[in-house]
């Protein structure tokens, strides 16, 4: 599914299984990310809808974990193995997946285990840069629905594109969410003022003003 010529969902719901969360393939230059590996349990339709992409595995450079949440993360071992990219996620979600920690990764909630994996590059405080085929994209942390939450922010056909997966939530003491945290976060959201929002489980908003709608709604 097209976002933009360079952006793509490649994975969640009908794409790939309905427990994965949305997968998103950026493309700059013919070098590649992926943003989150969804469960694992369709790996084959993911691996299909990016050659469909037109993206051979050993373009991928970066798998992008938006957070240690099971259905962001559960094939992200597997995955990576194949596409031998590096994993990046916050240092404070990065323990919780390196020691396969099935509570604070909500594995139990599937009714699954996470396969343990290492985190290779691991963002620490609140702004990180990427380079991307001679371009940029920008590791934002927000915290509250986990406690290293990341977006990632980048720019394509001259519009801001917003990674923001579970801006929805929810809160939940068994993964450590602070609803504090969480509240301040979505402002930040907000301020980032986003053309496209590519979110983790309710689809993608196209518009300034829907994008702002939507994340609004959590605010209340
Ligand atoms: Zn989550
Ligand atoms: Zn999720």
């Amino acid at each position: 599914m097209k976002i933009t010529n360079e952006i793509y969902q490649v994975g969640g719901g009908t794409l790939t299984s309905p427990e994965d969360a949305a997968i998103y393939l950026i493309n700059f230059n013919d070098q590649a990310a992926l943003v989150d590996a969804g469960c694992g349990g369709a790996e084959n339709k993911l691996l299909k809808n990016i050659a469909a992409c037109g993206i051979r595995l050993e373009q991928i450079q970066y798998l992008l974990i938006t957070h240690c949440h099971f259905d962001h993360t559960g094939g992200a071992k597997s995955l990576s193995d194949k596409c031998r990219c590096k994993i990046v996620a916050h240092e404070l979600d990065a323990a919780f997946l390196e020691e396969g920690n099935n509570t604070v990764t909500a594995a139990n909630w599937y009714g699954s285990t996470i396969a343990p994996f290492m985190v290779d590059r691991k963002l620490k405080g609140s702004l990180e840069s990427i380079n991307l085929g001679e371009r940029t994209i920008q590791a934002i942390h927000t915290p509250g629905h986990s406690p290293g939450s990341v977006v990632y922010l980048t720019e394509s056909e001259g519009l801001k594109v917003l990674f923001a997966q579970d801006v929805h939530g929810p809160l939940d003491r068994s993964f450590m969410s602070v609803k504090k945290d969480y509240l301040k976060s979505l402002e930040l959201l907000l301020s980032l003022e986003a053309d496209i929002l590519c979110e983790g489980h309710f689809g993608i908003y196209k518009g300034k003003k829907k994008v702002k709608n939507f994340i609004k709604q959590f605010l209340k």
